[in-house]
């Protein structure tokens, strides 16, 4: 993935001796790298996200109806704010080594202050703080360069922007990128949910309601 001036400028750090506010490092075009600042703020943007889906009343939770498959044929109904919080745990298990995913549990996921986190790891206060910029600047890089979804920008991806699988792979194919993590894709995950590949439908819907309704209305008779 290219990264680019007009991404980065909006927020990265003004005050940052890096990249002096613009969000890039490096020589040439093509050999340009985020700022540290650009991934810790992609990472608290999306943690900010993670905090308040996993705290709302689930009732505020919508659904929505996406379209998977090339031509996007297939629909298959989805929970937008539990798949985030899904996608953000599994990105956090499959980039983040044993010792920093622990941090990550107890600062991120637990609430837990830095002297609560020393005392429990072991760890002195320098060490534990170096520890939480790494994972920021691992998990901002995984959660902005992540194929085929990424988690950042937020809008895309609670928009539903529809992508072909196969162009993604095809893309990954010819640059691969090592640290990238690639998320199952929506039809996959319906598929492994153990309903045989038939896509979720809404409750209640056509012969389905017709059978439902018509089972309803035997009970009521034989129990008058
Ligand atoms: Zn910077």
């Amino acid at each position: 993935m290219e990264w680019t001036r007009s991404e980065t400028l909006g927020i990265a750090n003004h005050a940052c001796t890096q990249c002096h506010g613009l969000g890039l490092r490096g020589g040439r075009l093509s050999e340009r790298q985020p700022c540290n600042c650009v991934l810790r703020a992609i990472f608290r943007i999306c943690y900010e996200k993670f905090h308040q889906v996993s705290t709302q009343e689930r009732r505020m939770s919508r659904v929505t109806l996406d379209g998977t498959g090339s031509q996007c044929r297939r629909v298959v109904w989805g929970r937008k704010d539990e798949e985030y919080i899904a996608d953000f745990l599994a990105v956090a298990k499959r980039t983040l080594r044993e010792d920093e995913h622990k941090i990550f549990r107890l600062h991120f996921l637990l609430g837990g202050t830095w002297r609560m986190c020393c005392d429990r790891l072991g760890i002195d206060k320098g060490t534990f703080f170096h520890a939480v910029y790494r994972i920021e600047e691992r998990m901002g890089r995984v959660l902005r360069e992540m194929k085929p979804y990424a988690l950042y920008p937020l809008d895309e991806y609670f928009s539903g922007v529809r992508m072909d699988l196969r162009e993604a792979k095809k893309a990954a194919a010819t640059a691969p990128l090592a640290e990238v993590v690639e998320m199952p894709s929506i039809a996959a995950r319906v598929s492994s949910a153990g309903v045989a590949g038939r896509p979720l439908e809404a409750p209640l819907k056509g012969t389905r309601r017709l059978s439902v309704l018509t089972h309803l209305h035997k009970s009521n008779r034989r129990a008058a």
